[in-house]
């Protein structure tokens, strides 16, 4: 067991002059709270916050991560509060220290592959500073490491979860010595026999793979002295589970895997390793396309190096990694190599190179001058547009940011989606529009005769749930027209003595369909429905043409089934419903920008009014429709004007003239003159809504001797 003594001492030697108080404080402290509390290996609990310590300071964290490495488990599993650890070790370590817990507290299904991806990001995602990822990673690997006192059931349940989620993330953060580590005693448990195979297999070969490194660490020297370069030259063996996964892709036993054997030349500059690699070229010949320059174009986690394969002296490939020390350093520490204690401000301009592409992924550094402070406020965003949360299952879902219970819903199931009525957030009900955060466990509440509202589409984020939400309103629409163009075709059979159903069941109504252009019945009374077709187009086809009378229409009324034709859809949005049939109320005729207010009219669609008209408003309200008129409308609206004025000669050439300069076109006119010499004119004009004929109106109104310019109803 390490003592703290030792953690102390690795402490002062790269952070000379660090706060080692803290440490103390937090190790004496966690001694107190954890005493009494024995490990499943029979030590006491202490050894395990202070191994998790000692890993901490071999990544060279600075005090307030050890701090908090001593103190990981205080909110977990003692008597210990937020509170007295606020007190005692300040708000930066109580911070990290409820993160890790935050952490422990999760529980999820890693058994999935697909779903692995999402808990690595939703735990990286929930750590706000990155300090609590290489607690929670150095706890684990203590786990990992006395795993063995555990039930075989835990033991691989942890193994599979550290090989799934803890390993990757490793990987991800670059500190490759801790994702080998977790990612060899995870296949120890997981895969036993192949596990005891390989580390039999090269211990087999431990004396003769020894005298080849040493062979070749000698000629690398040798060479490399030549060229009056000096540097250190390391050999070691690939991890086990790197060798199994060789043998894996490459379908080959132990005794054919050449390249597990790995080579390291370390010099200082990085001109020394481009020369470097000039020299290991020239005695061994590289094979192509395995030559990497991540030196050149690191890689996203700013691992640096140069890798190249060659044809060894035994016609062996020989894989060799060349870089300088510091690139070295970052290459085993990783992300946690920017963490480290550094001296000076000379870091910390450095700093600032090496963490360019840190920091996009960090809030608020702008802000942050001095490197420890840097440490202390950093928070990080890996993942700023995704939201990771749990079905009630546990299973992890990834929705884009400010996703809705809707969008989960959908996720789920478009079934899910359609009945959803209602959401529960960690238990507590939440509008459908509540926007979902990290780590929240999300529960849907349907009702089998709910329906998709036309609203949602204007708070949903994903892309499935709004093509699901237009799908089923299209459905819905269509319904309605289906049900709207029935009663239609019905009300003018009756008129000619037939029944619409007789004809639909005999087939005869075929005939229709196709000359009408249409595919079924269905989509024929649709269109009836859709106001596509009128009913008497239909009724047509069974009516003799003798027998088919038409209404007698006015010049006006042609004018206007005319000016209406010009564009058979209307200007009216139906809420909920697009592109249905709709007529005007001829008692208040409204106008485009009038506010108006719909009526289902048995058989002929619906009928809009002004909201003022008197007519609409004895209305049942169970027949009522909101209605909205298009933000753009090109269609001409008739309406009526009553201008009074004095009977003067000329007058109505003015009055004809300013209407149609003012761009009104007139279908009709009527002219009477009073007893007290005064002239009542009604003109029917064409205009494109309630603004148009404003302006009309107050053109007119200009003209001397007009009195007064009114709207009439019809
Ligand atoms: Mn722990």
């Amino acid at each position: 067991m390490i003592r703290i003594t030792d953690i102390l001492d690795r402490i002062s030697t790269y952070h000379p002059g660090a706060d080692l108080d803290l440490v103390e404080r937090a190790y004496v402290y966690s001694a107190r709270i954890h005493e009494g509390q024995v490990r499943l290996s029979g030590e006491p609990y202490l050894s395990h916050p202070l191994e998790v310590a000692g890993l901490l300071t071999k990544l060279r964290l600075d005090t307030v991560s050890v701090a908090a490495g001593l103190l990981h488990d205080a909110l977990e599993d003692t008597n210990a509060t937020a509170e007295e650890l606020t007190e005692l070790f300040g708000p930066h370590v109580t911070h990290i220290v409820g993160g890790v817990t935050k952490l422990s507290r999760l529980s999820f299904r890693s058994s999935e592959a697909r779903q692995a991806e999402s808990v690595r990001k939703m735990i990286l995602a929930m750590a706000d500073d990155i300090r609590v990822i290489l607690i929670k990673l150095c706890d684990r690997l203590h786990n990992m490491r006395t795993l063995r006192f555990h039930t075989e059931r835990k033991q691989i349940k942890i193994a599979q979860e550290t090989f799934d989620i803890y390993a990757p993330i490793a990987n991800r953060l670059g500190i490759y010595w801790m994702k080998d580590e977790l990612e060899d005693i995870s296949f120890m448990y997981l895969f036993p026999h192949e596990y005891r195979d390989i580390e039999n297999q090269v211990a087999r070969k431990k004396e003769e793979q020894q005298a080849y490194i040493d062979n070749i660490k000698e000629m690398i020297h040798k060479k490399m002295a030549e060229a009056h370069l000096d540097g250190e030259v390391q050999g070691r063996h690939k991890h086990f589970y790197g060798i199994y996964q060789k043998m894996m892709a490459q379908q080959v036993s132990f005794d054919d895997v050449y390249d597990i054997l790995g080579f390291r030349v370390i010099l200082d500059t990085v001109q020394q390793c481009y020369e470097a690699l000039g020299v290991m070229h020239s005695i061994w010949k590289p094979i192509a396309k395995r030559f990497k320059d991540y030196i050149g174009i690191p890689k996203p986690n700013m691992y640096q190096s140069l890798h190249t394969t060659v044809i060894g002296p035994f016609g062996e490939r020989v894989e060799i990694q060349i870089r300088t020390r510091e690139m070295d350093h970052v290459a085993r520490d990783g992300i946690a190599a920017h963490w480290q204690y550094k001296e000076g401000a000379a870091a910390d301009r450095k700093a600032g190179k090496v963490f360019a592409w840190l920091r996009k992924l960090v809030e608020e550094q702008k802000h942050v001058k001095d490197p420890n402070e840097f440490m202390e406020t950093v928070r990080i965003e890996l993942f700023p547009n995704e939201v990771y949360v749990f079905t009630p299952r546990g299973d992890v879902l990834t929705l884009p940011k400010a996703a809705t219970p809707v969008d989960f819903a959908y996720a789920i199931h478009s079934e899910v989606g359609n009945q959803c009525m209602g959401a529960k957030v960690d238990g507590r009900m939440v509008p459908l529009k509540y926007e979902l955060k990290t780590g929240q466990r999300v529960e849907i509440i349907t009702s089998s005769n709910h329906r998709p509202s036309k609203d949602w589409l204007s708070f949903v984020k994903t892309a499935k749930a709004r093509s699901r939400i237009r799908q089923h309103i299209k459905a819905e629409e269509r319904k309605q027209s289906l049900a709207l163009g029935r009663e239609m075709c019905e009300k003018a059979f009756r008129k000619y003595h037939l029944s619409f159903n007789k004809c639909l069941k005999s087939g005869d109504i075929e005939k229709a369909v196709q000359e009408l252009g249409y595919k079924t019945a269905d989509d024929l009374i649709a269109g009836v429905g859709y106001g596509k077709v009128t009913p008497l187009q239909v009724v047509r086809y069974f009516v003799p043409k003798s027998e088919l009378t038409e209404p007698r229409k006015t010049i006006v009324g042609r004018l206007k089934e005319r000016i209406h034709r010009q564009k058979p859809k209307s200007g009216i949005l139906v809420k909920g419903v697009n592109d249905i049939l709709v007529r005007y109320g001829k008692c208040c005729n409204p106008l485009p920008g009038d506010p108006v207010v719909g009526y289902i009219t048995r058989g002929q669609g619906i009928t809009v009014h002004r909201t003022t008209c008197p007519h609409a408003l004895s209305m049942d309200s169970a027949r009522r429709i909101e209605l909205q008129w298009a933000p753009e409308v090109d269609e001409l609206y008739p309406v009526k004007i009553h201008v009074l004025c004095h009977d003067k000669m000329g007058l109505l050439a003015s009055i004809t003239g300013a209407l149609s300069e003012a761009g009104a076109n007139i279908l009709d006119a009527d002219v009477k003159t009073r007893a007290d010499s005064r002239a009542e004119c009604y003109f029917t004009v064409a205009v494109s809504g309630a603004k148009h004929l404003e302006e009309i109106m107050k053109c007119v109104n200009r003209i001397r001797h007009v009195i007064k310019v009114t709207r009439t109803a019809a």
